[in-house]
């Protein structure tokens, strides 16, 4: 819901500050004193229901450059990620206070790089417990923008709820000059208090776009304008301070997921192979050696296998290791293509990128081990 920002009416000074303050007006008749504490407290309690009416949105917090510090104003490399605690982020953007009550909550304070199935565990479980409670209109995940699109594609696999759950982030530390975190906030805030935004899965929203958490990518290693989602566009934007949408996600979604994470305490280990010229099969015979239940293949073109990693992948099927193929082009869809990847049992990766293959991978294991059951899945989520 986009409200009309409210003049100050105090509801967020104490009661008692409040009386004090009244009762320091000496030199009034009894009367008069009288009608200015009426007059006050009915102002007070307006300005209390007013408050109590607005939707509750709970922040959860990562770290990431939105949370960065950095030594000057104009430093926008080589800062700290994650510096600043989330009630200080939350602090320096009172406007917040007009679309919704929040709560911050620090859940790990890291750059993103150093994101862990861990985290992505233990923020699909904290999503769920709070969504649960009726009081709470929706849910903004800070995080920084390195592996924002994982975590926004895990949770919207894992979440199961319709209200909104919008992961954000920023490009600039929070000490730089045109810093955007503070609109990513804002933003993030009342997308996740907007009614519109429901059953929408899982959303990011930076620089005025709103993505699917499925869909986006980061596409540009420092520009802002970092967040795309290759052949298929945003699902809406941010303009005068409103939301628009334009369209929705096709592909299962949240409360339409059959992965349920809230008994897991790991994730099955799956490894990204990246091919390249005179690739062998070194990486291949790592990843089997190292344990993985999984294999996804960044493969070249259509999922293009190099003749000398292919047998070590034929293999790893006939060891009961899933193998996935994707692409590393950024973009298009896997489908079948050699004749004899089929007979291997590799599993077209479909539109999902490496990274996004892999979690997906992740949950599905822990399901099944039935490639034809995985290839179900990449056609659904
Ligand atoms: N390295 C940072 C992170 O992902 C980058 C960012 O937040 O933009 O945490």
């Amino acid at each position: 819901m986009n409200r009309p920002s409210r003049p100050d009416t105090g509801a967020d000074k104490t009661p008692d500050r409040r009386v004090r303050m009244l009762t320091k007006t000496t030199g009034q008749t009894d009367m008069n004193f009288k009608k200015t504490l009426l007059a006050a407290a009915l102002t007070l309690s307006a300005g209390l229901a007013m408050a109590a009416d607005l939707p509750q949105v709970a922040i959860l917090a990562t770290g990431g450059t939105i949370a960065g510090t950095a030594a000057s104003a104009t430093q926008t490399t080589g800062y700290k990620a994650g510096d600043l605690a989330i009630q200080t982020l939350i602090d320096a953007v009172p406007q917040i206070k007009d679309y919704a009550t929040v709560t911050g909550e620090q859940i790990v304070k890291i750059s993103s790089n150093n994101l862990t199935d861990q985290v992505l565990l233990t923020l699909a479980k904290r999503c769920n417990e709070l969504l649960a409670d009726p009081k709470v209109s929706g849910i903004v995940i800070t995080h920084g923008t390195d592996t924002l699109e994982e975590t926004a594609f895990f949770l919207n696999l894992t979440v199961k709820s319709k209200k909104p759950v919008v992961v954000i982030g920023a490009m600039r530390p929070a000490t730089a000059i045109s810093a955007d975190g503070p609109m990513n906030l804002l933003n993030a805030v009342k997308l996740a208090a907007d009614p519109k935004a429901q059953d929408r899965g899982v959303l990011v929203a930076l620089n005025d776009q709103i993505s699917s958490g499925r869909d986006v990518t980061k596409s540009n290693t420092t520009n802002v304008a970092t967040f795309k989602s290759p052949d298929l566009g945003y699902l809406g934007y941010i303009a005068g301070g409103k939301n628009y949408f334009l369209r929705n996600p096709a592909m299962r979604h949240t409360h339409q997921s059959e992965f349920d994470v809230s008994k897991l305490d790991k994730l099955p280990r799956v490894d990204i192979l990246y091919t390249h010229a005179s690739d062998d099969r070194v990486l291949a015979d790592a990843a089997i050696a190292a344990g993985a239940k999984g294999i996804v293949h960044a493969g070249s073109g259509n999922g293009s296998v190099h003749g000398q990693t292919e047998p070590a992948l034929a293999e790893a099927v006939q060891k009961g290791i899933a193998v996935v193929l994707s692409s590393r082009t950024g973009s298009g869809v896997v489908c079948p293509n050699e004749e004899q990847y089929n007979k291997a049992g590799f599993i077209e990766g479909r539109t999902l990128n490496p990274q996004k293959a892999r979690l997906l991978l992740q949950l599905a294991l822990t399901k099944t081990n039935d490639p034809k059951e995985i290839a179900r899945m990449f056609e659904e989520y």
